[in-house]
């Protein structure tokens, strides 16, 4: 142990050479995989070697390899970056190195989870008695909340699927937008619920809640719904209001994937587009995209802690856990057993922002969205194809190859990186403002790469 000292220190000056470095390294880097294969590969090696080395060569070698999407140059998916407090924690959490599937794993990993649960529902209007779980992603935070709305729709029609099983139970109805994420689907189907019902979505990807009754009601028995907070592409939000008396008057479970678009109920400007949604059995938001805590790390909220603890409760002779109810066993709220410590860079990054900073973050980033939105369609052929109620744009040019030709000069350029997608068909782009660095500074930059990449003489034929 006497040379962790100076093996941190070093690290420390690695990892900070490379966040510096995010300023003015190309946002994508050009290397092929065959290359780092070269650098990291080879055959295993037979004797130790010294820590320090380990880590500068791998310092080294991965770098060529490295995505800058912790730069406010990344407009890429819906991404986000590292708050310098959250990172820190996150480095705490390592060198802890606490268990926190358990109270007696470390029952500060255990109580900062609780904290981080009061505060996260005091900043999104949520109930504040909702259980919470921290999980890797959205994606399990999907997993368990329709594990617990599973649970609790069955055990109303007077089945327990937790003793018997999906086999001979009845069926259950699963309703989703039809722009819902794809995480939705695959959730659902690791649970045996298969293939959800698709409710029509208008042009910005809402579900329509005049087809959600109609859907409700040409049905019955047993029923989850799910509604999004945020389309991935568009930024769109479900309206929540209509759909949560819906599913109420069903006895629907509602089910919210708000992986990024939950934090606007944080915001007093941003708060109307989530109203309703405080209404739903369950929630899940990430805490590595918006709030730009390190990888990976997402919240799931459930206001039914029964439900949700009997559909993730997990007990063996030889754990110590606590059936008193005055501490909080990770285990039993998440799919995991063994787990990080998650909670320490969720608290770290939302102590660091504060409420107002918090607001700050959420606000400026959809203001550099709109300020983005309104610089490209100045551009020849350039149109916006969404609403820009959040932090997404979604546009494109005159044809699907000048969409994907700006694109790609706009990527080999290196200044900023963003990625395609297809949108009712046709090639558009995607801009996600995400991190917590992004300001109008780096807005302009993408506009004036946007711009060059235009007045370059066409490759492609204009149609
Ligand atoms: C990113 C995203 C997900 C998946 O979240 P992960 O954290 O990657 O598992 C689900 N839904 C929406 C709307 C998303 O944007």
């Amino acid at each position: 142990m006497n040379d962790i000292r100076p093996l941190l220190r070093r690290t420390a000056e690695l990892a900070s050479d490379y966040l510096e470095s995010l300023e003015q390294r190309p946002v994508f880097p050009h290397v092929t995989a065959d290359e780092l294969r070269q650098s990291l590969g080879g055959p295993m090696p037979e004797s130790p070697q010294e820590p320090q080395e380990v880590v500068e060569l791998l310092a080294r070698d991965a770098d060529p390899g490295l995505v800058a999407m912790g730069s406010g140059r990344y407009f890429g998916f819906v991404i986000g970056g590292g708050l310098p407090a959250a990172l820190a924690a996150d480095w705490l959490a390592s060198a802890w190195d606490q268990n926190a599937g358990l109270y007696v794993g470390g029952p500060s990993a255990s109580v900062v989870e609780q904290v981080v649960r009061d505060w996260v529902c005091d900043l999104l209007g949520l109930p504040a008695d909702a259980s919470i779980g921290f999980v890797t992603g959205t994606q399990m935070g999907s997993v368990t909340a329709l594990a617990a709305a599973r649970f609790r729709v069955l055990e109303r029609a007077g089945w327990d699927v937790g003793r018997d099983g999906l086999f001979g139970a009845p069926r259950v109805r699963v309703l989703v937008g039809a722009k819902r994420h794809v995480t939705i689907d695959r959730a659902l189907r690791l649970l045996g619920l298969g293939t959800p019902e698709a409710v029509a979505a208008d042009s910005q990807g809402r579900m329509e809640a005049a087809a959600l009754r109609h859907a409700l009601a040409a049905g019955e028995g047993p029923t989850i719904v799910c509604a999004q907070a945020g389309e991935v592409n568009t930024g769109a939000f479900d309206p929540f209001e209509e759909i949560a008396a819906a599913a109420a008057e069903h006895g629907a479970w509602l089910h919210v994937d708000g992986a990024f678009g939950l934090w606007a109920a944080a915001s007093p400007e941003l708060r109307g587009l989530v109203r309703g949604a405080e209404r739903a059995d369950s929630w899940i938001t990430d805490a590595h995209k918006w709030l730009n805590v390190p990888y990976d790390s997402a919240l799931v909220l459930c206001s039914d802690p029964e439900a949700h603890r009997a559909a993730m409760t997990t007990s063996a002779s030889y754990l110590i856990q606590d059936d008193t109810g005055t501490v909080y066993d990770q285990v039993d709220w998440v799919p995991e057993f063994s787990r990080r410590a998650r909670g320490f860079a969720v608290y770290a990054a939302l102590r660091a922002l504060g409420r107002s900073g918090l607001v700050e973050l959420i606000e400026r980033t959809c203001s550099c969205a709109r300020r983005f939105a309104a610089g490209i369609v100045e551009l020849p052929g350039a149109e916006v194809l969404n609403e820009v109620v959040l932090n997404q744009v979604l546009f494109r040019f005159d044809s699907d190859e000048r969409t994907d030709d700006a694109l790609r000069r706009v990527q080999e350029a290196g200044d900023v990186w963003m990625s395609g997608t297809t949108w009712n068909e046709r090639r558009a782009i995607r801009v996600s403002v995400s991190n917590w660095q992004t300001d109008d500074h780096e807005i302009d930059l993408a506009l004036g790469s946007f711009r060059q990449a235009v007045q370059a003489p066409a490759h492609v034929p204009a149609r």
